[in-house]
């Protein structure tokens, strides 16, 4: 987890200069020992939190923008004057202060309670909406059908065992040890049961019926009006002897995490499938629970296809200083519960394995009810599939960005949960355009990497700076067009290109 920093500036309670809080300007303080920005918009004054509340990012070192504030860890989004979480990571409002003015002297001493959020036109609402799917998107969607004023019968169907949960998490902190438990649900039952969402766990929707607009379950059905599928993906198993036994793992959900951490307690050595982020993470975290780590991958460098050979080979080395012991340019053939078996004939002793190689988008319901699918669920601009009714997005969602020109399929979680909100707009009637740039973020050791925009081949990697602890920014791109940017300890640059791109992306699809 990043480290939330002590809050910083003048003490608002003790009074500041209204000429220091210039019209259109934010003025980062505190109020005790909480951060806050306070805002001037014409004779109106704002104060409102100066964390994130996501992860507890340092609004002050992201961007101000208009009335809005963008946090540098992970892109969220908040209303300066109303402290609303605007777009996801964040869902709950940042805290509120009334501002007094007294004389030339503004003064920020008492919370406020939280502003009822804007609604939209109820008669456009459906009476039913189902979502299936218990993970980023599922849960943004709930959330925010709520948020604008959703009345009617929400059911969530989720083939998890657990709620909601913070996915990036299980192979960072939690399976490193050094997240207590309580940081993962994304909300706790009681969140549910207030907003009446009727979240049903390990209830796998086995068909859906575009006629009657049912979902099928086992032995039951559910009735909606307006869908949402949001069924993320599978990891990959790959072909081969052994990749099945019961310690072989993937990683994709609470319970996974929780089956890998078991088994790393009295274990010596792991051996990873697959160099690319998940497989790099579990490395980092599984190295920090004191095991022998063993990376074995077909490419010759780690993380090249995504990040390219330089900064690839960056990351090698960051997991080389760390004890990693990688087997590159290698396949592993077969496991027999107790050794990986690589195609040069080597051998490595692993207690246990884990499978990152990769994942499918699940997409068998959407192709059984004859949605049109294509490398993903096919949606429009406003998250909606070939059925009018039924919408999808996250990791299945193959939707058009107007910045790339092309239909993309992403499998990032705040792109996910951003696809979700979006989606719940949508199915409330409001004509609001899906362009967001996609972003993600992955964390090694104290390394925290983020990436904005999407590059899938380039012909040029820009890199300002240097590989090393100071900080970069890689810019991936083709025919002089700028497609994505990787940075470390460049944050707000990051979210500069990544605003950039929004306001390019928003200009090209009008
Ligand atoms: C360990 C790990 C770490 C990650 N780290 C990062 C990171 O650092 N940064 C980043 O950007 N991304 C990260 N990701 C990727 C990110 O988590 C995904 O892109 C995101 O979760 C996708 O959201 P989703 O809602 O589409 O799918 P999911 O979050 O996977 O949710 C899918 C849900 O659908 C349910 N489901 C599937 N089929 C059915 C069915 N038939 N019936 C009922 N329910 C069903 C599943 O049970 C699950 O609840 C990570 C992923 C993993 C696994």
């Amino acid at each position: 987890m990043d480290a939330q920093k002590p809050a910083e500036g003048p003490d608002f309670r003790v009074g500041i200069a209204i000429a220091e809080v210039r019209d259109g300007g934010t003025v980062a303080g505190q109020v005790g020992d909480q951060p806050v920005l306070l805002s001037r918009r014409g004779s109106s004054y704002f104060a409102v939190g100066g964390s994130c509340t996501h992860y507890g990012g340092r609004l002050a070192d992201g961007l101000i923008e208009g009335d809005h504030a963008h946090c540098p860890l992970h892109h969220a989004c908040f209303s300066l004057r109303t402290g609303e979480a605007l777009t996801a990571p964040a869902f709950d409002s940042l805290p509120r202060w009334r501002v007094d003015r007294e004389g030339e002297t503004l003064f920020v001493r008492d919370r406020l309670s939280v502003e009822e959020r804007s609604g939209s036109d109820t008669s456009l609402h459906p009476e039913r909406i189902v979502i299936v799917g218990g993970g980023a998107a599922g849960f943004a969607a709930a959330e925010m059908l709520r948020r604008r004023g959703f009345a009617g019968a929400l059911t969530m169907l989720s083939a998890d065992r657990a709620p909601p949960c913070d996915r990036p998490n299980l192979s960072k902190d939690y399976l490193a040890g050094t997240a207590p438990e309580d940081w993962i649900p994304l909300k706790g039952d009681d969140f549910y049961r207030d907003l009446k969402i009727d979240l049903r766990l390990e209830q796998e929707a086995l068909g859906i019926d575009p006629r009657r607009k049912e979902v099928l379950l086992d032995g039951d059905r559910v009735l909606y009006d307006t869908l949402l599928l949001a069924t993320g993906a599978t990891p990959v198993r790959p072909v081969g002897e052994g990749f099945r036994l019961s310690n072989a793992f993937v990683l994709r959900s609470l319970a996974d995490a929780r089956a890998i951490i078991t088994a790393a307690k009295g274990a010596h050595s792991v051996a990873i499938l697959g160099a690319s982020f998940i497989g790099l993470e579990a490395a980092a975290s599984l190295r920090a629970r004191g095991l022998e780590v063993h990376v074995v991958a077909p490419e010759a460098v780690p993380l090249q296809r995504v990040l390219g050979h330089e900064v690839g080979t960056f990351f090698r080395a960051i997991h080389e200083d760390h004890g990693v012991k990688f087997h590159l340019s290698l396949m592993a053939e077969r496991f027999d519960g107790s050794e990986l078996h690589l195609s040069d004939g080597s051998r490595i002793a692993a207690d246990f394995i884990v499978l990152g190689v990769g994942v499918k988008p699940n997409t068998k319901l959407a192709s059984a009810a004859a949605l049109d699918v294509d490398n993903g669920v096919l949606v429009d601009r406003r998250m909606r599939t070939s059925d009018p009714a039924i919408f999808a997005a996250g990791d299945i969602a193959r939707y058009f960005d107007p910045r790339v020109g092309e239909h993309i399929r992403v499998e990032h979680w705040v792109a996910a949960e951003q696809q979700g909100q979006a989606a719940a707009a949508s199915m409330l009637g409001d004509d609001l355009a899906f362009s967001a740039t996609p972003f993600f973020w992955s964390a090694h050791y104290d390394h925290s990497i983020r990436y904005v925009g999407h590059a899938q081949t380039w012909d040029t990697i820009n890199i300002d700076g240097s590989l090393g602890p100071e900080g970069f920014i890689a810019r991936y791109m083709k025919g002089g067009k700028l497609l994505a940017a990787a940075s470390l300890g460049r944050d707000r640059e990051s979210l500069q290109i990544q605003r950039s791109m929004d306001k390019e992306a928003a200009r090209a699809a009008f």
